[in-house]
C-alpha cells in the first residue's frame, strides 16, 4: 500500500460463540491500526458455515462492540449474503482449469497423506488428474504449485511458505458445505477495498493461501498484522468454551468496558497512564489512537492481565 492511498481495516469475527478476550484484542489491534492512519474501519460477519454459526451471537458481538466505545465505518457485511459472489470466484477458477473436483474422503487422505501439517493434511494430488470413475465430488480443490509464498508482516517479520510442502491443493468449496474461508476471505477483502489485515497469529499460517489466491485472482496483497494469541493463565490455549474469557457473559461491560479495554492495551505491549485505568472506553481509544505503536506489540503468545 502506497503511503497515500486511504486505509482500509477490517474485523471480521466468526459468530460461532460470543466474543472472548482473543476477539478483544484483534478488534482493538485492527481499530487502532486503521484508525492510527485516519483509515476506515469495516466489520464483516464471517456467518458463511451456517451449521456453526449460533443464532442471536452475530446481533450479541454488534451490541458488544458498541458497549466497548467501537464505531465501524460502513454497513456491516455478512458473508452468507454473499454466495454468488464465491461461486463466481470458484467458477471462475475452474474455468481457468486452476481447479479440479476432488473425491477423497477425510480418511482416504489420512491413509497416504504424509505427515499432518499447520492446519490440516497435506493433499496428496489423488484426484488432480480428473476424478476416478468410481468417485463422487465431493469438494473443489485449487491447484498449488511449487513455489514459495512470502510476505513481511507488520508485527511478526518475514513469514514464508511452500504451499506444496505445508497444504498442497486447498478445498475452496465443499459439495454439501460452504465455500472456503480462505475464498471467501479475500474476495471480501478485495471487494471491500480492504488493504490492512490485522487479526490473530492463528491465521499467519493461512496468509500465504490468501495470497497466492489474490494473486491468481489479480487482487492487492493487503499489509499484514499478526497479533500476539491470548492465552489461558498457564500459557496453555485458550479456550472459548471456557466462559470466564467471553466478553458478554457475566460482565457489565458498561461498568468494566473501559478497564478491558486498558489490560488489551497492556496486553498490545502499549502504555496507557494509569490514570486511564478506570476511565470511559472511547477515551481509552482516543488514546490508544494518538499512541499506537505498533514496534511495541510482542510477538509471543501471552495470558491477558486483567486485574
Ligand atoms: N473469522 C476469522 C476468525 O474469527 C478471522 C478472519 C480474518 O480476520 O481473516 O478467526
Amino acid at each position: 500500500a502506497s503511503d497515500t492511498e486511504k486505509q482500509v481495516g477490517r474485523f471480521a469475527p466468526s459468530p460461532t460463540g460470543p466474543l472472548h478476550l482473543g476477539s478483544l484484542v484483534a478488534a482493538l489491534g485492527s481499530y487502532l491500526v486503521a484508525k492510527r492512519a485516519g483509515g476506515l474501519w469495516l466489520l464483516r460477519m464471517e456467518d458463511l458455515d451456517l451449521p456453526r454459526v449460533v443464532p442471536g451471537i452475530a446481533d450479541d458481538m454488534l451490541a458488544t462492540l458498541e458497549k466497548l466505545g467501537f464505531q465501524w465505518d460502513g454497513e456491516v457485511l455478512y458473508q452468507s449474503r454473499r454466495t454468488e459472489h464465491y461461486r463466481a470466484a470458484a467458477e471462475q477458477l475452474q474455468r481457468r482449469g486452476l481447479a479440479y473436483a476432488c473425491g477423497c474422503t477425510r480418511s482416504e487422505i489420512a491413509q497416504i497423506a504424509s505427515a499432518p501439517h499447520e492446519d490440516g493434511l497435506v493433499y496428496p494430488g489423488l484426484c488432480r488428474n480428473g476424478l476416478p470413475l468410481e468417485k463422487v465430488e465431493r469438494a473443489l480443490r485449487i491447484k498449488v504449485y511449487d513455489e514459495v509464498i512470502s510476505f513481511d508482516d507488520g508485527i511478526m517479520g518475514r513469514y514464508s511458505q511452500h504451499l506444496t510442502a505445508s497444504c498442497g491443493d486447498f478445498v475452496i468449496h465443499r459439495a454439501d458445505g460452504p465455500y472456503a474461508y480462505h475464498l471467501a476471505v479475500v474476495v471480501d477483502d478485495a471487494a471491500s477495498g480492504v488493504n490492512q489485515v490485522v487479526r490473530g497469529a492463528d491465521l499467519l499460517a493461512s496468509t500465504p493461501r490468501q495470497i497466492y489466491l489474490q494473486r491468481i485472482f489479480g487482487f492487492p496483497t493487503p499489509s499484514y498484522y499478526h497479533l500476539p494469541l491470548v492465552t489461558g493463565p498457564d500459557g496453555a490455549k485458550l479456550s472459548k468454551r471456557d466462559n470466564a474469557v467471553s466478553l458478554s457473559a457475566g460482565r457489565d461491560l458498561d461498568r468494566e468496558g473501559g478497564r478491558l479495554l486498558f489490560a488489551a492495551l497492556r496486553f498490545l505491549g502499549q502504555a496507557p497512564p494509569p490514570e486511564l485505568q478506570d476511565a470511559a472506553p472511547a477515551e481509552l481509544l482516543e488514546w490508544g489512537i494518538a499512541h499506537l505503536d505498533v514496534s511495541a506489540i510482542p510477538r509471543t503468545p501471552a495470558p491477558f492481565v486483567y486485574p
